[in-house]
């Protein structure tokens, strides 16, 4: 029986053998500040990132675009805002979720209208992110492996 991900076929990967594990992700909690998640996003150089609630379960995420949007007042952007505002307040709630014992075509396809999404296990505990490079390197593997047998 193949155990490694590197022994596995892609019809044997799951979600959980190609995922970024919740330790290496960068993200922010509900109750931070919006200050917080802004130097969080502009760190990490990242697009977006999970939020989480104070049970480390899934909660969102937030990107700097609905940041900036939010403390865009009338008559340009309102700084003080991002004191006031906390991430819960302004976060997309609505996201997609897999769970990490899911399949390797499970995430593909969860894929291909977003460049990553947040894995979870049990009652909704966050346990890692599996984004579109961890699927693009896998089918890399697997071309090289059938077409040339390294
Ligand atoms: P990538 O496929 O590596 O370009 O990542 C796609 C997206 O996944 C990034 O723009 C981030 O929003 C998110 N992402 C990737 N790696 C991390 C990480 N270590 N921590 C937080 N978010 C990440």
């Amino acid at each position: 029986m193949r155990t490694t991900r590197e022994e596995k076929t892609l019809a044997e990967i799951t979600v959980e053998d190609l995922m970024i594990p919740a330790e290496k992700v960068a993200h922010v909690q509900t109750n931070n500040p919006l200050e917080h998640a802004l130097l969080v996003l502009t760190g990490s150089g990242y697009f977006a990132v999970p939020v989480l609630d104070n049970e480390n379960k899934l909660a969102g995420s937030i990107s700097k675009t609905v940041i900036l949007d939010q403390i865009l007042g009338i008559e340009g952007y309102e700084i003080e805002k991002l004191s006031h505002l906390q991430v819960a307040d302004v976060m997309e709630q609505d996201i997609d979720q897999i769970e990490k014992d899911k399949l390797f075509i499970d995430g593909l396809k969860a894929l291909i209208d977003t460049p990553f999404i947040c894995v979870t296990e049990g009652d909704g505990k966050f346990v890692g992110i599996l984004t579109r490079r961890a699927i693009l390197k896998a089918v890399q593997r697997e071309y090289y492996q059938h077409n040339f047998g390294s």
